[in-house]
């Protein structure tokens, strides 16, 4: 079969400040649904796309929005001429304040304004960027509504409607708030959605608001990238978390993301690690809004090196250039590990994703091999020793090459010999105690108005609906 030629970003008729942008940005080629969605949206077609978070589909988005906004650009400081032209709809707080960094990333050399509302914060702190007048407006739904209702801006002129994450916006029991914003919309307007699964709601949700449109697809789903190293660590239990730490140290990743099964689990590993000298923090379910900002802003930051999630927290989680994740418990259910190991080896690059799978998750790594039709071959690490216990509160694993740092080193045999037990931590023996409601600092406000240095990708989602 004739080989296809890598469409190039000059090939998408985009302007050349965008395509600034998208070269400060680094990116050499569009992915597969930028190179697919992008004629469409510009072609002024409503599609549907199944995409999930990690394949570029904000930018398949957001760049020929921009692109077809850009007549209506001004610099003009009236309120006025800067109406909503365009709205672009996520489920959480977390997604949209992602997907403005994006806007306004790629926005960096036109003269278009952009904003994000969502709830959990007063309402009036996010009145002032709306009353200057905004051409992109990033919400989540709930808290557009209360926007609505408070008069702070009008739908009236919306030419593009964004669903980003359809799919979850569903599940998270949004329709009918859907319904609300779609019926304050102007019936002439371009609609995309996006969703990482086209379940027979979405295509209901497609056929009644959407016109006539294109269907794209790009990755299969219960497929992993080809990019990511996977291994299979067969280990004890009570070995898991000895290796772990000897893991982060031997390679001195700077960003380790590691998935527990449980809150109670991720809470003991974070707080265990730290007991390392090994900066950790966990973002699960029992932690507040502000708290998992905080601990995701941190890892973006790289002031914590390990982050420890469970499934729920981490759906839609993004980081730029993620080296390693670790299974630190394999999940119950196997699509989770398709995406688990999504948050690495993102956009081509390479990842490697790591599984500690004790006996009693053998049979959920038989079905995980059953949804990729492959099967893994089990190495096992020998731990030397227990890493030592350093309790100061500097991270062990700062130092560019941290072995070197560190009396262990572990190897992996590929033999199917029992490992020598290790020391079992008693730590993990004690009863749970949940993480210190410490206040933050308005950490949303900052997000709302910090604009990251790099476009540092992370997000997570499906953690809550409060508006
Ligand atoms: P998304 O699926 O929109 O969450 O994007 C996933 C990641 O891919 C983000 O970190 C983007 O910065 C990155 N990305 C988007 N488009 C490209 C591209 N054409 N080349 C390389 N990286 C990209």
């Amino acid at each position: 079969m004739e080989e296809l030629k890598p469409i190039t970003f000059a090939e998408l008729n985009l302007d050349p400040q965008i395509l600034r942008a998208v070269e400060d940005e680094g990116y050499t080629v569009p992915t597969p649904i930028q190179a697919k969605a992008i004629p469409l949206v510009l072609a002024g077609r409503d599609i549907m796309a199944m995409a999930q978070t990690g394949t570029g589909k904000t930018a398949a988005f957001t760049l020929p929005l921009l692109q077809m906004l850009l007549p209506h650009a001004s610099s003009s400081a009236s309120p006025a001429r800067h109406p909503i032209r365009a709205l672009i709809l996520a489920p959480t707080r977390e997604l949209a304040i992602q997907v403005e960094e994006s806007v306004e990333t790629y926005s960096a050399h036109v003269p278009l304004r952009s904003t994000v509302v969502f709830g959990g914060i007063d309402i009036k702190t996010q009145k002032p960027a709306l009353m200057k007048g905004v051409e992109v407006l990033v919400a989540t739904p709930g808290r557009l509504l209360d926007h609505v209702e408070s008069r702070n801006l009008q739908l009236n002129q919306v030419q593009v409607l964004i669903l980003d994450e359809a799919d979850r916006m569903l599940d998270m029991g949004f329709m009918p708030d859907l319904k609300r914003i779609l019926a304050l919309l102007p019936k002439q307007r371009q609609t995309l959605l996006f969703s990482a699964t086209f379940s027979e709601e979405i295509k209901k949700l497609a056929q009644e608001f959407l016109k006539n449109p294109e269907v794209v697809e790009v990755a299969r789903r219960n497929t992993t990238a080809e990019t990511v190293k996977q291994s299979i660590y067969l280990v004890e239990q009570a070995n898991k978390h000895a290796i772990l730490a000897d893991l982060i140290r031997s390679r001195g990743v700077a960003q380790v993301l590691v998935f527990t099964r449980t809150k109670i689990a991720a809470g003991r590993l974070a707080r265990a690690l730290e007991r390392e000298g090994i900066l950790a923090d966990a973002i699960h379910g029992d932690k507040s809004q502000q708290e998992r900002l905080k601990a995701l802003d941190a890892f973006k930051e790289g002031k914590i090196t390990v982050l420890v999630a469970t499934d729920v927290a981490a759906r839609g989680l993004d980081i730029d250039d993620l080296p390693l994740v670790v299974n630190y418990e394999l999940p119950s259910n196997a699509e989770d590990y398709v995406h688990r190991i999504g948050r690495t080896g993102r956009a081509g690059a390479s990842g490697e994703a790591i599984s500690l799978v004790d006996g009693a998750e053998e049979k959920m790594l038989l079905e995980i091999e059953k949804l990729l039709k492959r099967s893994f071959e089990r190495e096992r690490p020998a731990v030397s020793s227990t890493p030592p216990r350093t309790h100061s509160s500097r991270p062990a694993n700062r130092a560019p090459h941290a072995s070197s740092h560190s009396p262990t080193t572990h190897s992996v045999t590929h033999t199917n010999r029992a490992s020598k037990k290790t020391a079992k931590d008693d730590w993990f023996d004690k009863p749970y105690e949940p993480a210190s409601n410490t206040p933050v600092v308005e950490p949303q406000a900052s997000l709302m108005s910090r604009k990251p240095n790099k476009p540092v990708a992370a997000l997570l989602g499906g953690l809550g609906i409060k508006r």
